[in-house]
């Protein structure tokens, strides 16, 4: 399904055309429409068959207006540094629109994970955070996990640091296992945040949650939760779940007659996404094709696997009952794909109001780090429900005031308040 798509030329023209809506002034686009900082270096790691291997790393700072930067980091063989800057300037605007205190970045190693071992990908880790280490921390950059990633890794990039800075430093990287200073709720909080967004999409559109059908594509960490969160908190059913096989080096899409159960799919699915083919279908459900499930009989589609996935091509297979896309990825849509989804008026939460709880559980850990006082998770996900509400509330505000698409009110909301920070900050005074 994806056709080569350049990320950061789509992250691009989708601030040219809301900058045009805004009158933006030139130089302030300028500054806009590029990261602030840039970070490409190697890092040499001892296999363990005894060879030296030399990996590509990258960090992008795009931001930092309104606060330290933050943004994932991401282990993937396709990585480039394009992708990086797409993802750290939707980072900008995923802080801005939620309201949170941050800037946006974001990071990756050119990698397949699943092909190192569990000493390999340390090694891997902890050399990300010694040729960064000058660069990041809890006041100017702090990562987070992100595809390819996991708690476990941010665990041992936390203490890289700290060991490098001498001190106990919890506050530079987020997304850490709980028990190792992270917070509970994070890992649900990307895909809760979503339902939670979708529910309020709902009641716009005076849908009833308990009839509605949902196709998800990505079963890793979003995907999981987002499945959870609308069989559980909406009532809702889960048609199917679609997601790459790295065995088979293909995805296949998961039905099952009555609706998927999300938990035992949880129970056969990998640290990598990749269900259990096998166990899935001793359990009685269906592997069709991997891009058949934008064509499910649904209400809901969740993409929350890579970018590019709903183009020119796929956005015609979107059944005709959809009456919601909930951009759980990043960058799930391309340009001419939005305008068939525009013009077909399907009510699209764009990725980076869609997405934003895991940044703004990210961004409660940070504080609970900072006070060394912990959350019980009900008050987490209470907190993120508030957040994801009211920055739900803004965007489609914005959009009824406008009358314009969602994703440009959602960019309205993120650049007004950047720009504001950057004026009130001085940055546009011409001495920055
Ligand atoms: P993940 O690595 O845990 O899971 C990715 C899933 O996508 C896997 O199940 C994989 O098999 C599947 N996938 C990959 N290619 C596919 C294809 N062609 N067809 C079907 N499935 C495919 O990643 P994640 O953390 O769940 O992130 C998913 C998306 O959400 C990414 O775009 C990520 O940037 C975004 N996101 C993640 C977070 C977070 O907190 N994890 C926060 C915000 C945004």
């Amino acid at each position: 399904m994806s056709e080569k798509v350049n990320a950061f030329q789509i992250a691009q023209s989708q601030f040219d055309h809301v900058a045009e809506l805004l009158k933006l002034e030139p130089g302030v686009r300028e500054v806009l429409r590029w990261p602030q900082r840039e970070y490409s270096f190697r890092i040499p790691v001892r296999m363990d068959n005894g060879s030296l291997q030399v990996f590509q790393g990258f960090r992008v700072q795009h931001n930092d207006a309104r606060g330290p930067n933050k943004g994932g980091i991401r282990f993937a063989s396709d990585e480039t540094l394009d992708t990086v800057r797409a993802l750290a300037t939707w980072m900008t605007w995923k802080c801005a629109v939620a309201d949170i205190p941050l800037g946006g970045g974001k990071g990756g190693i050119v990698v397949d994970p699943s092909a190192l071992s569990d000493r390999e990908k340390e090694a891997l880790c902890r050399g990300w955070v010694r040729a960064m280490w000058k660069n990041i921390g809890p006041r100017n950059d702090v990562p987070a996990p992100d595809v390819g990633t996991t708690a476990q890794m941010m665990g041992w990039m936390m203490d890289e640091y700290s060991q490098l800075v001498g001190q106990y430093t919890p506050g530079v990287f987020t997304g850490k296992p709980v028990g190792g200073g992270g917070s509970l709720g994070r890992k649900e909080a990307t895909g809760f945040g979503v339902i939670y967004t979708v529910r309020e999409a709902m009641q716009h559109l005076n849908l009833n949650p308990k009839e509605s059908v949902a196709a998800i594509q990505g079963f890793g960490n979003v995907g999981q939760y987002a499945a959870i969160g609308f069989v559980e908190n909406l009532g809702g059913k889960v048609a199917c779940i679609s997601c790459y096989d790295r065995h088979d080096k293909k995805a296949y899409t998961y039905s099952k007659k009555g609706g998927i159960d999300p938990h035992f799919l949880i129970s056969i699915v990998d640290q990598y996404g990749t269900v259990d083919k096998q166990k899935a279908l001793d359990a009685g459900y269906t592997a069709s094709d991997g891009d058949k499930w934008i064509e499910a009989e649904a209400n809901v589609i969740i993409p929350a696997a890579l970018e590019g996935q709903i183009n020119k091509d796929s956005v015609k297979k979107i059944s005709k009952g959809v009456k919601i896309i909930a951009e759980a990825a990043n960058g799930p849509t391309t340009p001419e794909a939005d305008a068939t989804i525009k013009q077909n008026n399907i009510f699209v939460v764009p990725d980076f109001l869609c997405n934003a709880g895991g940044v703004t559980v990210s961004y409660f850990e940070q504080v609970q780090n900072d006070m060394n006082f912990y959350w019980s998770k009900e008050e987490v996900l209470q907190r993120l429900d508030h957040r994801m509400t009211n920055a739900f509330n803004a965007v489609h505000e914005r959009s009824l005031s406008e009358k314009v698409y969602m994703r440009d009110a959602a960019y309205m909301v993120a650049i007004d308040s950047v720009v504001k920070a950057m004026r009130l900050r001085g940055w546009l005074n011409g001495d920055w």
